[in-house]
């Protein structure tokens, strides 16, 4: 028992941290949507403060069904006036309640594949040509909402959302899907040269290859050499955040590898997720004396593409006439605490009109898998994430992670609109193509 609550036992004084005080709760999507105290982040701080102290067996109903019904947004750590950190305490706990009670089938199969590239890609090649069939598009619109079909369909609509498809209102102009397109020799100055890896991520590169292509371009049309790191991996984030925090230091010790063999300066992140993540290596590799100084040094050069772009000095391309609305990712804002950079990459695109987006803040119900694995909950959410984006009458919704890209993609397909989902550096990527940016 001892070792099972080693976790979070190391962390025990930060659940001290919270005085009970319940302005979480209005941030906290499961409480708004269930009402109900054990769904909070006071409620599941309190059994996990109740488990640490013996006074609840780890795998009793109480303590296992109300985090596992957490979609790990960390909305709550934004608001919290006591600071405490939730997503490290939640991170402790679910590894608790993994070993104690072994999580379903879907949970495990992501996290399996993720790390073994040996079944990664296979199984992205497979979804891939699934998506060129056209089937997942038509299975989202076409099959029932409750039920396993429920799932089925919310998993067919993910795989849709990754397909690509043109710009709204601009025929004949689609987003760059790949291309060897380089920076015009009167590259930026914004990267100062700096010797920057990307971080290629499962599903991004799966995928959403065509994002990483253009943060690519982007990077070095402003400046940034970029440097190739071949032996780099999942980052490990969905390990962490399902209880497997083994799986995820080991896969971090091997990023740690491949990044400082690379001798970068940099590491651009283009997934929010994974981003937060990495930035938290530190922490997740603490105990680990071979480990923990190079796993902080990596942490401290992690940033996401907008922390790099979205500041002043970033080219300007061609005018791009769209009307977009922008939702934060729930690991850059609450996880990263970045807010304003995005919206700055957005706001240099001449003639692109940013409109608002009511409950920007809060999670799409993507979550990993949630939205299947919790089809009625992530069902809801993602539903009022749908209805606030159709209210904005916006024609593309940027995003900077692709679970986000493909949750809302999903609900959107399922809505039957006709909205885009982008990263928000696909903008710029186009609007410089349009420029003549590139050669
Ligand atoms: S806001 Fe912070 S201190 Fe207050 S109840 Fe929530 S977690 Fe505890
Ligand atoms: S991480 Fe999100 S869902 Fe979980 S308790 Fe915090 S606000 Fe609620």
């Amino acid at each position: 028992m001892t070792d099972l609550l080693r976790e979070l036992r190391r962390q025990e004084e930060k659940l001290f941290n919270c005085v009970h005080c319940g302005f979480c709760l209005p941030a906290c999507p499961t409480y708004t949507r269930l009402g109900d105290e054990a769904d909070s982040p006071r409620g599941r701080l309190h059994f996990m403060r109740a488990v640490v102290e013996g006074r609840l067996e780890p795998d009793s109903p109480a303590f296992t069904r109300h985090l596992d019904r957490c979609l790990g947004c960390r909305a709550c750590e934004s608001v919290c006036p006591s600071g405490v950190e939730y997503g490290h305490l939640l991170e402790g706990a679910r590894e608790v309640a993994v070993r104690a009670s072994p999580p379903s089938f879907l949970s495990r199969v992501l996290p399996t594949v993720m790390e073994r590239p040996s079944l990664l890609r296979p199984a992205m090649f497979l979804a891939r040509i699934l998506r060129s069939t056209g089937f997942p598009d038509l299975a989202a619109q076409r099959l029932p909402s409750k039920g396993w079909l429920g799932q089925v369909r919310l998993g067919m609509g993910m795989v849709a959302a990754t397909s690509h498809r043109p710009l709204p209102g601009t025929p004949g102009l689609p987003v760059r899907r790949r291309g060897t397109a380089k920076a015009t020799a009167a590259a930026g100055t914004l990267g100062n040269g700096a010797r920057t890896a990307m971080l290629l991520g499962c599903v991004q590169e799966g995928l959403l290859a065509r994002v990483n292509r253009a943060t690519a371009r982007v990077l070095a049309a402003n400046g940034f050499r970029i440097a190739e790191v071949p032996e780099q991996g999942c980052c490990g984030a969905v390990h962490a955040h399902t209880g497997d925090l083994e799986g995820a230091r080991e896969l971090a010790r091997r990023n740690i590898r491949a990044f400082e063999e690379a001798g970068v300066e940099t590491v651009a992140v283009n997934a929010a997720g994974c981003g937060a993540t990495m930035k938290e290596y530190g922490h997740l590799l603490g105990d680990d004396p071979a480990y923990a100084d190079r796993a902080r040094e990596l942490a401290k050069k992690v940033r996401d593409i907008s922390e790099l772009l979205g500041r002043p000095g970033l080219r300007v391309g061609a005018r791009l006439p769209l009307t977009v609305t922008y939702d934060a990712p729930c690991h850059l804002l609450h996880a990263q605490r970045i807010s304003k950079e995005p919206l700055a990459m957005l706001l240099s695109i001449p003639g692109l009109e940013l409109v608002p987006l009511r409950g920007h803040e809060e999670c799409c119900g993507g979550a990993g898998v949630y939205g299947i694995t919790h089809a009625e909950l992530g069902g809801q959410i993602g539903d009022d994430k749908v209805k606030a984006i159709l209210a904005t009458a916006a024609q593309v919704v940027a995003t900077g992670n692709p679970g986000c890209m493909m949750q809302i993609g999903a609900g959107l397909r399922m809505a039957g609109a006709g909205v885009e989902v982008v990263h928000p550096v696909e903008l710029v990527d186009e609007s410089y193509r349009r420029g003549g940016l590139y050669r």
